[in-house]
C-alpha cells in the first residue's frame, strides 16, 4: 500500500481499506507464503470498523498471522 497519489500525506497513519480516511488504530501482519519467506511481514492498517473485514479478507486465504494495536506495533520495533 503506497500513497504516491498524496503528496501531503498526514504523519497520521490511515486505513488501509478502499476510501476509508479514518486514522489507523491497528496492525494485521500478513504473509503471503507463495512470494514471501515464511519471516516477512506484510502490513495492512485498519480502522476500528474495518479490522474485522480485512482480517476475514486475510485469514481466508490462510495469511493473516497477527492483529496487534499501532501503538503495540510500533513498540515492538
Ligand atoms: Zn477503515
Amino acid at each position: 500500500m503506497t500513497s504516491s497519489d498524496t503528496p501531503d500525506t498526514p504523519a497520521t497513519p490511515v486505513c488501509s481499506a478502499k476510501g476509508c480516511r479514518t486514522p489507523a488504530v491497528w496492525v494485521l501482519a500478513w504473509n503471503n507464503p507463495k512470494l514471501h519467506t515464511p519471516d516477512r511481514r506484510k502490513t495492512w492498517l485498519a480502522c476500528d470498523e474495518h479490522r474485522e473485514h480485512l482480517a476475514q479478507f486475510l485469514g481466508l486465504r490462510g495469511f493473516l498471522k497477527d492483529v496487534v494495536t499501532l501503538a503495540e506495533w510500533e513498540a515492538r520495533r
